[in-house]
């Protein structure tokens, strides 16, 4: 197995690839006026094996679509949406997150957890804008830092993986620019990152190694894992996800 192959296969048994959990997909929803008990037609992009999408299917009565690049997720989706009975309230989507094919002004909201980073927040804000209905709604989580100094060890960690990582004051600008008004913003508890993401991760890390046979390519993707998350035991107080809630203006 190739490298990405190996992170496929690393993450498709989990139900949640990024920082979160249920409470913050709900505290996200609810910053939308009436959400819960509208007919919505909401697209979540990059939406893994469905955490968030299977949060918004059983507390709204939207339509939703769920993309993602990789098969293998939409499977394990499918796979929970079935278990749920949520088969038709919910249809994945194999797509890049770059070349949707949604209809112009076609979504009432655009849902996208932990995932725009694949395009960087400023592209993906822009390029989705089209597909919002004059007034929808976005609400994207997005790594942020959450003071305005920190240690450089940590500076450099995440400007090597994601130089768009900024304050949440940038972020706003930047919505603002692509014509949205910023209605809502709050940062993700700690515990999305360590009990929901993280300690899932580590559990899984002994399971993995062997079924790859200890493979070198293996054990340097958890040796990776393992670096973030001791990255982040050690500086989680300068930066988190934020969640970010948007109106497209209109
Ligand atoms: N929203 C999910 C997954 C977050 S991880 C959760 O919170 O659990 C980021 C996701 O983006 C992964 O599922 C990955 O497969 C997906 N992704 C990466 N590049 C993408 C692209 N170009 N288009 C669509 N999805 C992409």
């Amino acid at each position: 197995m190739n490298e990405l192959e190996l992170l496929i296969d690393f993450y498709r048994n989990h139900d949640l690839l990024g920082p979160g959990s249920e409470a913050t997909t709900l505290q996200a929803l609810d910053l939308i006026p009436d959400a819960r008990n509208r007919s919505l037609q909401i697209a979540d992009i990059g939406c893994g094996t469905g955490a968030s999408t299977l949060t918004l299917a059983r507390y709204t009565r939207a339509q939703i679509t769920a993309v993602d690049l990789f098969p293998a997720f939409l499977e394990t989706l499918q796979r929970r949406v079935a278990h749920l009975g949520l088969q038709d309230r919910v249809t994945t989507l194999e797509k890049s997150m770059d070349d949707l094919p949604f209809a112009p002004e076609s979504l009432d909201v655009i849902w996208s957890e932990g995932a725009i980073y694949n395009m960087g927040f400023q592209a993906g804000v822009s390029a989705w804008y089209e597909f919002l209905k004059p007034g929808g709604y976005l609400a994207v989580s997005e790594i942020t830092w959450i003071t305005q100094d920190r240690p450089a060890s940590v500076a450099e960690f995440w400007q090597a993986e994601y130089p768009q990582i900024d304050t949440a004051a940038p972020k706003f600008s930047i919505l603002e620019q692509a014509g949205y008004t910023p209605i809502g913003y709050f940062v993700l508890p700690k515990g999305d990152w360590m009990n929901h993401y993280y300690a899932p991760l580590e559990a899984s890390f002994t399971d993995f190694l062997e079924r790859h046979g200890q493979a070198a390519e293996a054990q340097a993707l958890v040796r990776e894992q393992q670096n973030e998350i001791r990255l982040y035991r050690e500086y989680q107080d300068y930066y988190s996800y934020g969640f970010y809630l948007a109106r497209k203006n209109g």
